[in-house]
């Protein structure tokens, strides 16, 4: 029945076209409705971790297709005394720069040749849970009588308020500005520039771009914001800023339950972590993948765990970063304490990253250096 899918995913960004690359590989018959039309953008660091491009290459998209830079790991510089930095190479995989419509497409090209069916400018406004273990939908495009929902639409989840799933936010949202420059990148790496006033992080997309996506606690001063970033300002003096320049918040926030009978939220819609951990986008492939295998064995409580032990490592991960964001003066010894044990960096890179395990932290005595270091 084209209204009767085993699967609605309510929302087509990253997650939801995720989701529905995975459920669509699993043999389900998928629906997708999306408030806005292809192409979709929004304001992104535009770099997958790689862990990422692993999950992606999971679901079967290979960037190979479309233009794409790799990088081969993180620097942090001190973005008023550029002589303060440290880097870390990814020890398994590099990850990818690409822009944020160019990855849109890649997922829409695979969703599409596996058969998932979309509604662009549809909305639900109202669900709700059956005795017969069904869901009903009412949606722009009219009612829909799916097995599952998934709901993937954002930060600001509609489903999420539909069902009544309550929020723990971590600390204050942050205002971020996405702008592309046209310059051939001077780097193979991400680098993340740290001011008072908040970050910008460098990511190489092209052979002839750059994204940079500024980050800070409250409205910049000033909408020249490489001002703001003096190093970095030195770097671009010659890169044309091009295409429209995006806004979007960031915040860190986690929920207590992500599923209500056959209704699942996935991606931002279910919890987030602040965009300085560069992690948004392989938390979303990730959890898709989770919320399919879970749907495939009809126990949405293993996608609950399964949602819980995905997030833990990147949420802990933003809650240090944050630390540094919040305390300028902290920040700038964490970046000299960085530069004097220049094998520090790359240790924290690979827990984050996920290439060592989180346990490292305290009991590889990563911390313990770390804590030595900055009380000099
Ligand atoms: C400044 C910034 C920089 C970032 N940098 C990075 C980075 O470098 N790397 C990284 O991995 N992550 C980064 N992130 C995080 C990443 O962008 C998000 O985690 C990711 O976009 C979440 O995808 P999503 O599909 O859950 O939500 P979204 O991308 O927000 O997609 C939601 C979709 O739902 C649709 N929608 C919304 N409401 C409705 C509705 N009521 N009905 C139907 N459809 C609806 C929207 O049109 C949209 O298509 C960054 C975030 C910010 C703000």
């Amino acid at each position: 029945m084209p209204n009767s899918p085993d699967l609605l995913i309510a929302g087509g960004g990253p997650a939801g076209l995720a989701t529905a690359i995975a459920a669509a590989c699993q043999g389900l018959s998928v629906v997708v409705t999306d408030s806005h039309r292809p192409s979709i953008d929004k304001a992104c660091g535009e770099g997958l971790m790689p862990s990422a491009v692993e999950a992606l290459a999971r679901l079967g998209v290979h960037p190979d297709t479309t233009e794409h830079t790799p990088f081969r790991g993180v620097r942090f510089l001190d973005a008023t005394a550029p002589c303060a930095s440290a880097q870390g190479l990814f020890r398994s995989a590099p990850g990818i720069g690409i822009r944020r419509t160019r990855l849109h497409q890649l997922l829409l090209n695979r969703a599409h040749s596996l058969g998932v069916r979309f509604h662009w400018q549809t909305t639900v406004h109202a669900v709700e849970n059956t005795d017969d273990g069904f869901i009903v939908a009412h949606t722009t495009a009219g009612l829909f009588r799916p097995r599952y929902l998934a709901g993937a639409d954002g930060l600001h989840s509609r489903i999420r308020s539909l069902i009544g799933l309550e929020q723990i936010p971590y600390g204050r949202s942050r205002i971020g500005i996405r702008q592309h420059y046209a310059v051939v990148p001077h780097t193979d790496l991400v680098e993340v520039y740290w001011s008072p006033h908040g970050q910008a992080y460098v990511t190489p997309i092209s052979a002839s771009e750059l994204c940079v996506a500024f980050v800070y606690r409250s409205r910049p001063s000033t909408r020249d914001h490489l001002s703001l970033f003096p190093a970095l300002e030195a770097r671009l003096c010659r890169a044309t800023p091009i295409g429209v320049t995006r806004g979007a918040i960031t915040l860190t926030r986690s929920l207590r339950q992500v599923t209500r009978g056959n209704i699942a939220l996935v991606g931002d819609a279910s919890g987030s972590v602040d965009a300085i951990t560069g992690d948004g986008l392989a938390l979303c492939f990730q959890q898709a993948l989770a919320l399919v295998q879970s749907i495939s064995v009809d126990d949405l409580s293993s996608y609950q765990q399964a949602h819980a032990r995905i997030s833990r490592r990147p949420r802990l991960m933003s809650h240090l970063l944050l630390l540094m964001d919040r305390y300028p003066a902290l920040c700038a010894r964490v970046l000299r304490a960085f530069s004097r044990r220049p094998s520090l960096f790359p240790d924290l890179l690979s827990l984050h990253s996920g290439e060592e395990p989180l346990r490292l932290l305290g009991s590889g005595g990563l911390l313990a250096s770390l804590l030595c270091l900055l009380s000099f």
